[in-house]
């Protein structure tokens, strides 16, 4: 899996900053505009504290993603705020045998074997149906959820948060939870302040809605 982010608004924070400081204040946007760096970060923290989520939207973040299978994207496109690009397999034809295997497969020599057999097996009738003049559209049909894609996905930072708070939790299946680690990793360089607590809702609300007690992050009752 690979994930860049490939673009994010300029001065991000100090734009979610100005927001957060125009929604408290009789001051001008003009006079806003001329705070200091340290004085609007402190009304940022101040309001995304209080759950004041909405200033953040000004903020958006765009990541080129590839190597990832049709299983992680079925589940990253539900997030429906935020927009998406994701490699047709309508106008591409998917020559190479290129799937993602689960870590519990590939532990396992023999269970990794059948599963490589099935794949190429799947590429195999892929192709024959091809061959014999079905149009990609359709002959994709017998292409697993594990073959590899590529899609970029533009969020705003509040529903970037949402996410991290559903895909970071050690409840989120393994290939997206790892996406969102590596997504939230890359924001953490470029918006520090906006994203300072971010992850699942055991480290930004002390809670745990899976009252998941057996996970070694369970905040407690
Ligand atoms: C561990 C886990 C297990 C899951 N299991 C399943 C499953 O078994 N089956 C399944 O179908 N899905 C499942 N999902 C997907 C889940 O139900 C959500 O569709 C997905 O996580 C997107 O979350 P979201 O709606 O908060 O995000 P977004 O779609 O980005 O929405 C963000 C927020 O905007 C608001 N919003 C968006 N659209 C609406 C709307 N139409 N009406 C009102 N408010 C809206 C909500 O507050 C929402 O939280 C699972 C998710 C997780 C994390």
């Amino acid at each position: 899996m690979e994930v860049k982010l490939i673009s994010f608004t300029p001065n991000a924070e100090r734009i979610c900053a100005i927001s957060a400081a125009l929604t408290h204040s009789n001051a001008s946007p003009d006079e806003i505009e001329k705070m200091d760096d340290k004085t609007l970060k402190n009304i940022l923290l101040h309001v995304l504290e209080r759950g004041h989520l909405s200033v953040v939207e000004h903020a958006s973040f765009t990541f080129a993603i590839s190597g990832v299978s049709r299983v992680l994207t079925h589940q990253l496109v539900r997030h429906r705020i935020a927009s998406y690009s994701q490699q047709s397999q309508r106008f591409v034809r998917l020559e190479e045998v290129r799937y993602v295997t689960p870590p519990s497969i590939s532990r396992d020599d023999n269970i990794r074997k059948r599963f490589e057999d099935f794949m190429r097996k799947a590429w195999k009738e892929y192709k024959a149906l091809l061959d014999a003049g079905i149009p990609e559209e359709d002959a994709r049909y017998v292409l697993p959820n594990a073959a590899k894609t590529n899609i970029i996905v533009t969020m705003n930072a509040r529903s970037l948060l949402n996410f991290f708070e559903l895909r970071c939790c050690l409840k989120a299946q393994w290939e997206i939870r790892k996406l969102a680690n590596m997504m939230l990793k890359e924001v953490k360089k470029v918006a520090p302040t906006i994203f300072k607590n971010a992850g699942p809702p055991c480290k930004t609300r002390g809670i745990c809605p899976e009252k998941d007690r057996d996970c070694p992050f369970y905040p407690g009752d």
